[in-house]
């Protein structure tokens, strides 16, 4: 964990040199990314969108790395999964949970505004990664729905056939990030509240099996992504379904 110094606090506003660096081996090179607009999801989550002229792209499942620097030089430095789809020129958003406590959440929550300046270095890890070239069966849950996401939108964008499917499990209705969002692809699972009707309890065995059943021609590529402790139980959900093993590709949130 970052080590922070006792003059810093959330509400700290961040300086940062205006650099915005143009080259082909963009992920190793921190950008400028300018935020442009908020918009809250849920309670404990917000959509951050930026501007950053020189990105390369991405795929959809890639992260970043963002740094904020405060003006003493103090650097925090955190990972965040890309919600938008590639096809988003010059722009990518991130959706962020306000972690209880959290430096870099924090500032995001209750400080950034329209305009802000941050650094950004990406896209990262091609493992987590998927082209849209074979069918996707996506779990996630809590922030864990955000790389899914650009996988979701990147399936409607290109109007891809490759079937595609998510489960996302969330505490309640009005957690669920991007709710409004979902379509038929979508099964969310409710574990603390739930509307009349749907049942409330930890994703299991009944909600993992009927989406392996009828397995398209070369059988599904599963991608889970959630906290260490989810990730173990969807993982094992889909061992036990009859998933490969070596077709589970995990993104852990730590
Ligand atoms: C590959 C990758 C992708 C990620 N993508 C996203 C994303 O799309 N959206 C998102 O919101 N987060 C994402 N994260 C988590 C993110 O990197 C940070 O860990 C998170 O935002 C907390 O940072 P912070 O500076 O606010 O909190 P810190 O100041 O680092 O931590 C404050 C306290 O919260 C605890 N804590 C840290 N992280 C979490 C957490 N995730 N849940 C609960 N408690 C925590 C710490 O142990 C500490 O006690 C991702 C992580 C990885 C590794």
């Amino acid at each position: 964990m970052t080590e922070t110094p006792a003059s810093f606090t959330p509400s700290t506003r961040f300086a940062v040199p205006g650099r915005i660096a143009v080259s082909n081996r963009a992920a190793a090179l921190w950008q400028t990314a300018t935020l442009t607009e908020i918009r809250r999801e849920t309670p404990h989550a917000s959509t951050f969108r930026f501007a950053v002229p020189a990105w390369a792209g991405h795929l959809p499942g890639q992260h970043l790395m963002l740094r904020l620097t405060a003006e003493d030089g103090y650097a925090a430095q955190r990972h965040y999964s890309i919600a938008s789809a590639p096809d988003d020129a010059g722009h990518i958003e991130l959706t962020l949970d306000h972690v209880e406590g959290g430096e870099v959440s924090g500032w995001f929550h209750t400080v950034a505004e329209p305009g802000d300046e941050v650094e950004v270095r990406g896209p990262l890890s091609g493992f987590f990664a998927w082209p849209g070239d074979r069918p996707a069966l996506l779990i996630g849950a809590g922030s864990g729905v955000v790389p899914l996401m650009s996988m979701v939108r990147h399936h409607r964008a290109r109007g891809l056939s490759v079937p595609l499917r998510l489960l996302v499990s969330a505490r309640g209705p009005e957690e669920l990030i991007y709710a409004g969002e979902f379509d038929a692809e979508t099964t969310p699972v409710f574990t603390r509240s739930a509307p009349e009707g749907v049942p409330v309890g930890r994703m299991a065995a009944a909600h993992v099996a009927p989406l392996l059943a009828d397995p398209p021609p070369g059988g599904w590529e599963a991608y889970v992504c959630g906290s260490n402790a989810f990730a173990e139980h969807a993982s094992r959900l889909l061992v036990a379904a009859g998933q490969p093993v070596e077709r589970i590709r995990i993104e852990r949130f730590g």
